[in-house]
């Protein structure tokens, strides 16, 4: 086979790139390095047109806490939170829109919420 490794980059900003990568980064409410440069090149592919339309959501990341979801329609990045009184959307701010259907859809997140349901946390049946 003759597959390129992944590619792996550390960089460290400085200075001016330092303020605006936090900017940015304050701008999508992002907390991890590695999930903005992930946002910024999918961004970037799709301004240049290097491949066929996207759909309207993308998982940027999920943890205990959440999913981060990209909202091509929206232009932005929605937070869906996991509770134990319940899902919400940052941005809707309900248990019950896309965003929350998209996330319940993730094989990933599927695996948790039944789990946290059998530690009694009131999420929906996924
Ligand atoms: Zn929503």
């Amino acid at each position: 086979m003759n597959e390129k490794k992944p590619p792996q980059v550390r960089v460290v900003f400085e200075g001016d790139m330092q303020r605006r990568f936090e900017a940015i980064k304050d701008h999508y409410g992002m907390k991890k390095n590695a999930d903005l440069v992930r946002l910024l090149i999918t961004l970037k592919y799709e301004d240049l047109g290097l491949g066929p339309e996207l759909p309207r959501f993308e998982q940027i990341n999920s943890d205990n806490d959440g999913v981060k979801i990209h909202d091509r329609e929206l232009h932005r990045v929605v937070d869906v939170f996991f509770k134990p009184q319940g899902i919400k959307c940052g941005y809707d701010q309900t248990d019950d829109c896309v965003h929350v259907d998209f996330a319940l859809s993730l094989p990933g997140v599927k695996e948790l919420v039944r789990k946290r349901r059998k530690e009694g946390w009131k999420l929906p049946d996924a």
